[in-house]
């Protein structure tokens, strides 16, 4: 199937012919809590899920639609705006202009906001999101038409245009945006866009979506990362529609774990990696935006499911134990048994001599690096180690043994949320966040952890 087919399809949306009596049944339905998951892990989320969510503070179904207010635009209902937001707050020299595309229902209802490129460098989301906001996506009769859409999205392809421009994670001052929010107006420039973004962008959003890649050296299977224990991000991680959920509260100062404790729904979707144009990740990120607006009920149409969902509080890292040059086998999104060679290293000082990179587990690869450079102790590779759901998964594995992402292979079926099948994996996540232990490696210029 063509690239433009595959997006007639996400736009055609398969699933209108669901029969609608079934909405009404899933309407109050709890969500579940695999029964799997490391017991004080399910503690919390239960006792998160069970709390009543706050009721919206902006909106009403039952009153009008106003005018939604952004950057002193008023905006009507039923109107798409493209403007353009300052990053720095200055009389003269560059203010750092981004691109924001509004669309603003003629209903009532949430404002999501939709983020790519947080990390100059990680094109995916700004793919994603130039899609999203063209004509194939928005308009009359359109996935996201004004005319029926309840509430407001916005669109901004690309918050750091500094480091866009430079083809760099940080910001010109050598920081991450994405560990500096809430953010202070009087300290340093990162921190002051940070505190910009923050108070005008995030916190009057009732949701996020924060699209990344992995960083220099690696890349990511399509995944979403989200705090299950906060209710909102729980309900927008599961109605994205893929298979993997990563759970843990992101790093210190990251706009998914600031938001989080503000009460705002946020999470974050990781897929391909840094300074490339994954065709598969941009494809699952627009499929999976489209379904969490379908959930919220903000746009027509039944979400998408995954057959299954994996949701992981903890992984296994595949490490080198040789120097070399690396030959990654399996790609990211592979399904691997207990001891099969993932990876072969080599040597040019040795020509003839190589060495096996072997599993510890049975598992699906969620990222491998992508640079050759190996020594021993690097990680290749970051595994999801499963006991459970092993048919349910190989029953969707390409020829290649990859995982099929939902959404990467035209519109899937629709389906109940509890016919999705929950398979969790226990553990830890080892330095404190999934990306913690591919570190800081030096010929990638200091880039550090993913998110
Ligand atoms: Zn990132």
């Amino acid at each position: 199937m063509s690239k433009a087919e595959d997006k007639e399809n996400l736009s055609a949306g398969a699933v209108k012919e669901s029969p609608a009596p079934r909405a009404k049944r899933r309407r109050h339905r709890p969500l579940k809590v695999a029964n799997q998951l490391p017991q004080k892990r399910r503690k919390e989320i239960e006792k998160a899920l069970g709390s009543k969510v706050p009721s919206p503070k902006k909106w009403s179904r039952e009153i009008g639609s106003k005018t939604h207010l952004f950057n002193r635009k008023r905006i009507k209902p039923g109107a798409i705006r493209k403007t353009e937001y300052n990053l720095l707050d200055v009389e003269i020299g560059d203010e750092w202009p981004i691109p924001v595309t509004i669309i603003h229902g003629s209903r009532p209802g949430p404002i999501i906001t939709i983020l790519g490129a947080i990390h100059g460098n990680e094109l995916v989301g700004p793919l994603a999101l130039t899609y999203l906001c063209g004509p194939n996506f928005i308009g009359e009769g359109k996935d996201i038409d004004p005319s029926t859409l309840a509430g407001t999205i916005r669109i901004i392809p690309i918050v750091n245009l500094p480091g866009y421009r430079r083809q760099s994670r940080k910001f010109p001052d050598g920081r991450d945006l994405n560990r500096c929010f809430p953010g202070n107006s009087e300290s340093n420039t990162t921190s002051r866009v940070a505190n910009r973004l923050w108070k005008s962008i995030i916190e009057t959003s009732d949701h996020i979506i924060d699209l990344h890649t992995a960083a220099p050296g690696r890349t990511n299977m399509p995944q979403i990362r989200a705090n299950l224990a906060h209710p909102d991000s729980n309900k927008i991680a599961r109605s994205f529609g893929i298979e993997t959920i990563l759970d843990n509260v992101g790093p210190k100062g990251s706009l998914r774990r600031t938001a989080n404790k503000s009460g705002i729904g946020c999470i974050t979707y990781e897929g391909g990696g840094s300074n490339e144009a994954d065709p598969e990740s941009v494809q699952v990120a627009i499929y999976g935006i489209l379904n969490v607006l379908r959930s919220l009920r903000m746009i027509p149409g039944y979400p998408n499911r995954p057959y299954f969902r994996i949701l992981a509080s903890g992984s296994v890292w595949i490490r080198s134990d040789q120097g070399g040059l690396l030959d990654v086998l399996a790609p990211a999104g592979s399904f691997v048994e207990e001891d099969e060679v993932v990876a072969t290293i080599t040597d040019p000082e040795r020509p003839g001599v190589s060495h096996d990179v072997h599993s510890p587990n049975r598992g699906l690869l969620i990222c491998t690096a992508t640079h050759p450079f190996v020594t021993a102790g690097t990680p290749i590779g970051h595994l999801l180690p499963m006991k459970r759901g092993i048919k349910t998964l190989q029953n969707r594995l390409d020829d290649e043994g990859c995982l099929i992402i939902s959404g990467s292979d035209g519109e899937p079926p629709w389906r109940e949320d509890d016919e999705v099948e929950d398979i969790s994996i226990e553990g830890e996540w080892l330095g404190g966040s999934p990306d913690a232990e591919w570190g800081n490696i030096e010929h990638i210029s200091l880039e550090e952890e993913s998110e």
